[in-house]
């Protein structure tokens, strides 16, 4: 991706037929005047200039290194289940990964996926095929690239540590890096900004199905009881605090702070760190100011500074 930057008309213009002629080159589906209202979980923010969806991912590695190259700014975005994108016009271009979502293939105990595949649906095919190591992912509404790319985790996995290989564009090709080379951390990786992830192929151990499905099935229970299910959130809005003891759920809801409302964003009455929006209006102002005011109860109360697990986005 690219710093985007303040674009004149003339700019846009040459930019937009340039885009054209890339997807139709390219054989990448483009989409004007969709909105991160229609993309996000959170159901809210503004206008997109295009939205670019690969269809496979040579396609994929091809499009970001010719967007690279004419020096059009660009991001990924998966299912949307992690960004919190503003109110205002966005003028870069969206590259949709939601098309790379060919059946995994399982061979042995490891399995080959693109980025685009959905991570409950990957968890699912695993246990059918008698593999262990993602099942506690089942209930993360995203995209395997997108789970790659934050390094996604609950009860007690992570989907880094089950990487074997990840598939990322370079220099218009599709590479191969192995997983040992990432840096898997709390909710974060060592990819760039700008790096585009493909896929990627996961070593798993076999284990019994139904067992697994068991795992899963109380991985999902226990979320039910503790989240707020069908709202429309983004999971949890901050980190925990490697500082602090106590979750950040807990520290939140110990200020009175559930069911707080600004505009058409409420702190969840079931779990403190999900902020849900509710309504035609809603903004994504109104997600970020109520965010912002429990950083700054905490900040006061605790003396701790929550970081954001949700990505802010910015059309600036
Ligand atoms: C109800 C709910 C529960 C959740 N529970 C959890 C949980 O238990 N644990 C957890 O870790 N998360 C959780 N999340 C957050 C979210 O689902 C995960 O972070 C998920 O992995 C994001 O995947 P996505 O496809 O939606 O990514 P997006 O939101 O589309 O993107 C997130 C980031 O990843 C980047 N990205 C996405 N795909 C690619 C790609 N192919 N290449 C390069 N960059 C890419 C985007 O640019 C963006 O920076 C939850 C969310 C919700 C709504």
């Amino acid at each position: 991706m690219i710093e985007v930057e303040e674009q004149n008309t003339t700019d846009s213009a040459s930019r937009d037929v340039a885009v054209n002629e890339l997807a139709s080159h390219l054989g990448v589906r483009a989409e004007r005047g969709r909105r991160f209202a229609e993309l996000t979980s959170l159901r809210v923010g503004g206008a997109i200039d295009w939205v670019l969806s690969p269809l496979d991912e040579t396609a994929a590695a091809s499009l970001v290194h010719e967007l690279d190259q004419r020096e059009i700014a660009w991001r990924a975005l998966g299912s949307g289940s992690n960004v919190l994108a503003d109110d205002g016009e966005h003028h870069y271009v969206i590259v949709s990964l939601k098309e790379l979502k060919d059946q995994p293939v399982f061979s042995g105990n490891l399995v080959s996926v693109s980025a685009g595949y959905s991570l409950p649906r990957l968890c699912i095919d695993a246990a059918r095929q008698g593999l262990s190591g993602i099942e506690g992912l089942n209930g993360i509404p995203g995209t395997v690239g997108g789970a790659l790319w934050m390094n996604a985790g609950a009860y007690g996995q992570e989907i880094g540590t089950v990487v074997e290989t990840v598939r990322v564009a370079r220099d218009g090709r599709v590479c191969e890096i192995p997983g040992h080379e990432v840096k898997w951390n709390y909710r974060h990786t060592s990819f760039k900004e700008g790096e585009l992830l493909l896929g990627a192929t996961l070593s798993l151990h076999p284990d019994d199905s139904e067992q697994i499905r068991a795992r899963m099935e109380k991985a999902k229970n226990q979320r039910m009881a503790t989240q707020p299910h069908g709202a429309r959130s983004a999971g949890c809005f901050f980190k925990n605090a490697p500082a602090s003891p106590i979750g950040t759920g807990k520290m939140i809801d110990d200020l009175g702070l559930k069911g707080t409302r600004r505009g058409g964003a409420t702190v969840s009455p079931k779990h403190a760190n999900f902020i849900v929006t509710e309504g035609e209006e809603a903004k994504a102002a109104d997600a970020l100011a109520l965010a912002e005011e429990i950083r700054e109860r905490v900040k006061r109360e605790h003396g701790i500074d929550l970081e954001y697990e949700v990505e802010l986005w910015s059309s600036k």
